[in-house]
């Protein structure tokens, strides 16, 4: 709806016609002022011009009216300066009009030429010119008109052109009503376009503030430039993170990349990708240079044209701390906590590194694994921070015995490795181990006592001309050290062992009878078969030995030499030894609920059963709860067991279990490394001769005089002897000639399954199912 009135071209609402009116005040006081003035003066000016009346009766009323015009002009003259509103300053303008209305239309009654052009002259004034509301206008207008028009009509003679006088005035003053109208709407419309015009003007200016506000406030650093590098605008938070202590103003982004060629490759990026890059990793400096404040920042821009330029408007993100802490963590993740130095992920890195390196031609590289040697008694037995004290010390040690640039690392538990590169020939490493080994088997003084350090290291090189596989991966390298790591273990331990093919066979192969032993196992198949002992001088069969009988998966036989590896596992060869311990006393039991007599029962076990304190207490216990006599039971062991550090472990299980009543039997006897000591020392009451001596016993004249050495000497400590492997009667003749007493091999039978013992005893003769 149209918000200005067709009537009277003003606003319908009160309270913005009344904004309006109040917003011209000024202009409506100066106005009036004008009029008020010029009304003074021109009147005074027709003052004058009033003497040509001089003489008639007009002149006594033409000089009052004349003088009160002025007169009254004057007064809203001065009024008008004090007016405050616009309906103060219409009062005086209304107070104005209706005095001159009345003093004109006393004038008008001459009748004059003048008075005529008055009638129309004034009216139109008041229409026109005096600064009031429609209402004033019209009101002054019409009255004005009509004051006039009585004062000029009304005085006798009447006109003849009265009435024509009277319709000229009323269409003039029609006329002037559209023309206020008009007039007024025109301006009311200019003043809302300037009113609106304004507000825009405004608003705009407080969103520039705002924008301008918000720019300056953003705290994250933001800077505003051409692509050239220039810089147009920064924000609050961009100077205090650029500057450069001078106080100037940043020229140029090109000053803070520490590597100019950052900032083009950002610019690629940004080109490639649709004027926009975020979170480009870079590093800047402080734009003066200083080297020292170097700062990682993330830095997301976007292109924006401004005044027709290609501009970009970036922020910055300080990622300086978030970049340390990620590489304080990668060093932790890389490193050791214990000994500091590096860890297996970061060794097995190094490697790879080294690998590449020297694939492409660089010399030759050497991985040496390290086992501390009885850790884990030093452990049990000085506690941990022994432990933890010897650990530092291998690791310091290892640190100090090799060049810098190699890298040693702790690859958990009591292993270490060392990556030695930059070997130029591996006849080198003969040195270097012997070095290494030397300074790593010093004795460690530790509160009050001495640790003994030593250790086995494997060692394995690449290129190896050794190695088929030339190009092995580190997975391959870090084997061959392992296999030559375990080697050294197994063989003396305190030593070095370089990786050879020979090994990889042999750790195979053992990996393969582990392999099968764990089938077995799984499948429940190992049990203990028996093979008879014979009393030489009767022929009598005093006893059994329990030997390790199973079916391979492919349902063949399995034999010991097919899983001996496993005799020595730690788990696994305690669990053949359960398996056979828990097989012969259910058949000694069996046996003995039947009243059968196969006099004793020898169990093989090897050095992982004995150097296990709690073995006899556990062996004892089961013999109890199946109430089967200790003294039924003989343990065969080589003499292999009493060679390192374990010696004391195994004769503290021997003396047990001989207290207890088992006999404690040497198997292989001559064909280990143990001292004649041995015999002595621990409690030994059967030496089996071995069936290497017992087989060329005829023909070789050396094995003879060790059989015959053997059993005088066991004559002599008073213990009594067994002949393994005897396969004819002329063996048997020797050895009991000899003064062996019992005697054991094919000759008397091959191990039977439990079930044919009793037949076997009952027969004296070869059963039908022997293996
Ligand atoms: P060993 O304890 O010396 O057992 C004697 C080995 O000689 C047995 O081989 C037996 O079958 C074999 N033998 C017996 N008489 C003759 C003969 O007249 N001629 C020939 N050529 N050989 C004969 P087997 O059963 O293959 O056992 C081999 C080795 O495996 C055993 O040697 C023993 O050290 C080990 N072993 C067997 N069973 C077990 C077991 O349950 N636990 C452990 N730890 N070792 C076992
Ligand atoms: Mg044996
Ligand atoms: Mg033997």
């Amino acid at each position: 709806m149209d918000q200005i009135s067709t009537l009277t071209g003003e606003f319908r609402d009160k309270t913005r016609e009344t904004a309006f009116q109040a917003s011209r005040l000024t202009e409506s006081r100066r106005h009036a002022r004008n009029l008020f003035l010029l009304s003074a003066a021109l009147n005074a000016l027709f003052l004058l011009s009033d003497w040509r009346f001089a003489g008639t009766p007009h002149f006594s009323i033409a000089i009052p009216a004349r003088v009160a015009v002025i007169s009254w002009s004057l007064v809203c003259l001065y009024g008008v300066r004090h007016m405050t509103s616009f309906a103060a300053v219409e009062r005086i303008c209304f107070a104005w009009q209706i005095v001159t209305a009345i003093g004109v239309a006393f004038l008008v009654s001459s009748r004059s030429d003048i008075a005529i052009f008055v009638l129309v002259m004034l009216p139109l004034v008041f229409y026109l010119v005096v600064p009031t509301s429609f209402r004033g206008n019209v009101g002054g207008g019409l009255g004005c008109g009509a004051a006039l028009l009585a004062g000029y009509l009304l005085p006798a003679p009447a006109s003849p052109t009265m009435l024509g006088m009277a319709l000229a005035m009323a269409i003039l003053h029609c006329g002037m009503w559209i023309a206020v109208a008009r007039m007024n709407r025109l301006q009311r419309l200019e003043w809302t376009a300037s009113r609106e015009a304004q507000d825009a003007r405004a608003a705009q200016a407080r969103s520039l503030d705002t924008l301008e506000r918000i720019f300056a406030t953003i705290p994250l650093p933001l800077v505003v430039g051409y692509r050239d590098g220039r810089v147009i605008r920064t924000n609050a938070a961009a100077q205090r993170y650029l500057a450069d202590g001078t106080g100037a103003p940043l020229a140029s982004t090109s000053e803070y990349y520490v590597d100019a060629a950052q900032r083009a490759a950002m610019l690629a990026h940004m080109d490639s990708h649709g004027g926009a890059v975020d979170s480009f990793e870079c590093r800047i400096r402080n734009p003066n240079g200083d080297i020292r404040d170097v700062r990682d920042v993330l830095i997301s821009s976007r292109s924006i044209l401004i005044d027709g330029e290609d501009c970009m408007m970036s922020t910055l993100v300080d990622i300086t701390h978030r970049k340390e802490a990620e590489q304080r963590m990668e060093r932790l993740a890389m490193t050791d906590a214990l000994t500091g130095l590096a860890n297996r992920p970061h060794f097995l890195a190094a490697v790879a590194q080294a690998v590449d390196a020297t694939t492409e031609g660089r010399g030759q590289l050497s991985v040496l694994l390290i086992d501390v040697d009885e850790f884990k008694r030093v452990n049990d037995t000085a506690g941990h921070d022994a432990g933890d004290a010897l650990l530092c010390a291998v690791a310091d040690r290892l640190k100090r015995s090799v060049r810098p640039g190699d890298l040693v690392a702790r690859m958990g538990g009591d292993e270490f490795a060392v990556l030695l590169t930059r070997l130029r020939d591996p006849r080198d490493l003969d040195a270097i181990l012997s070095r290494m080994t030397a300074t790593l088997h010093a004795p460690l003084p530790y509160r009050a006592r001495t640790i003994e350090c030593r250790v086995s290291m494997g060692v394995a090189l690449f290129p190896d001309a050794l190695l088929p596989d030339r190009g092995c991966a580190i997975d391959e390298l870090m084997k061959h050290a392992d296999i030559a790591l375990y080697e050294a273990k197994n063989n003396g331990r305190g030593r070095a062992v370089l990786f050879e093919p020979a090994l990889l066979e042999s750790w195979q192969r053992e990996a393969r009878m582990l392999d099968r032993a764990r089938q077995a196992l799984a499948h429940g198949s190992p049990e203990p078969w028996y093979q008879p002992k014979v009393h030489l001088a009767t022929g009598r069969i005093i006893g059994f030995e329990a030997l390790l009988r199973g079916t391979h998966a492919d349902g063949g036989p399995l034999m010991p030499a097919d899983v001996a590896a496993a005799f020595e596992h730690a788990e696994l060869g305690r669990a053949i030894t359960d398996r056979v311990v828990d097989g012969v006393i259910a058949d000694c039991r069996r046996w003995l609920g039947a009243g059968i007599d196969v006099g004793h029962v020898a169990i093989n076990v090897s050095g992982v059963d004995l150097y296990d304190d709690g073995f006899a207490e556990r062996l004892l216990g089961r013999l109890a709860e199946a109430q089967v006599p200790t003294g039924m039971i003989e343990l065969e062991m080589t003499e292999s067991v009493f060679l390192g550090r374990n010696a004391d472990s195994v004769g503290r299980t021997l003396h047990r279990l001989s207290q207890a009543g088992l006999s404690i039997a040497l198997d292989d006897f001559g064909t280990g490394y143990a001292s004649l000591s041995h015999l002595k020392q621990f409690p030994i009451d059967i030496i089996k001769i071995d069936q290497r001596f017992v087989r060329e016993l005829q023909t070789n004249p050396d094995d003879a005089a060790i059989i015959r050495t053997v059993l005088n000497l066991a004559y002599s400590l008073g213990i009594r002897t067994v002949a393994e492997g005897i396969e004819n009667a002329q063996q048997v003749d020797y050895l009991r000639a000899g003064g062996c007493q019992y005697g054991q091999g094919f000759y008397f039978g091959a191990a039977v399954a439990a079930s044919d013992v009793a037949l076997l005893l009952g027969e004296e003769k070869l059963p039908r199912r022997t293996m």
